[in-house]
């Protein structure tokens, strides 16, 4: 599996995907052994890196993920089945504001998708989380960008950023979750719901 790791970050760098930071990965792979997380739903699979990594922390792992763009799902959907994982890792190729989940619930969400929704995504599938389930976002630094608004010349990007500092303050002044920020890689948040017994 190692092999085909290497070749997915390599096709990321020629195809320009910007598939996670291994110390962000590495963070969150390690929370997910820490936390006995068996279920997890990704939103942004991209070509599936960081599905496949997340799976294979435990055999006992299923992870979900969503991608709307039809050549990266393809991608994903290869690579998955290239690391015998179509038993463990559910690829689906949508809208992930415009899917419907119906009975399923989740230890963890990894959001890791359109920058400027994130609040959208957190606020559609919170009620899909386990007890004592966490929701955690990528690239909240947004490459430093984040914080330094007034630095940015192109409008589109400054716009971006403006969205991912308002999810920052969301989540600061969220009632229902207690968040954690951590200055890993791009930027990680821990969020977990409060007053679960
Ligand atoms: N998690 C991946 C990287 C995801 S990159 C990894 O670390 O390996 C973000 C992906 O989210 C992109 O491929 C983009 O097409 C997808 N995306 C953006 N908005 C989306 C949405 N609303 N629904 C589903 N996928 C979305
Ligand atoms: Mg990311």
């Amino acid at each position: 599996m190692r092999e085909i790791i290497s070749e997915m970050e390599e096709y990321a760098i020629n195809y320009n995907v910007p598939i996670i930071e291994k110390d962000s990965i590495a963070f969150i792979m390690k929370y997910i052994k820490a936390n006995g997380i068996k279920n997890i739903l990704e939103i942004g699979t991209a070509i599936g890196y960081s599905a496949i990594l997340m799976a294979s922390v435990a055999d006992d792992i299923q992870v979900t993920t969503i991608e709307r763009d039809e050549t990266r799902y393809m991608e994903a959907l290869k690579n998955v089945k290239k690391c015998d994982l179509e038993k463990r890792i559910t690829v689906v190729c949508q809208d992930a504001l415009e899917m419907n989940l119906s009975g399923v619930s989740y230890d963890m969400i990894f959001i890791d998708a359109a920058k400027g929704q994130y609040t959208n995504f957190f606020e559609k599938y919170k009620y899909f989380l386990n007890p004592g389930g966490v929701i955690i976002s990528d690239n909240l630094k947004f490459h430093g960008h984040v914080g330094n608004r007034d630095n940015i010349a192109s409008r589109n990007l400054k716009q971006l950023v403006g969205k991912l500092e308002n999810y920052i303050d969301f989540l600061k002044n969220n009632e229902e979750f207690e968040t954690n920020f951590y200055d890993v890689g791009d930027g990680l948040s821990v969020s977990k719901k409060k007053n679960e017994q």
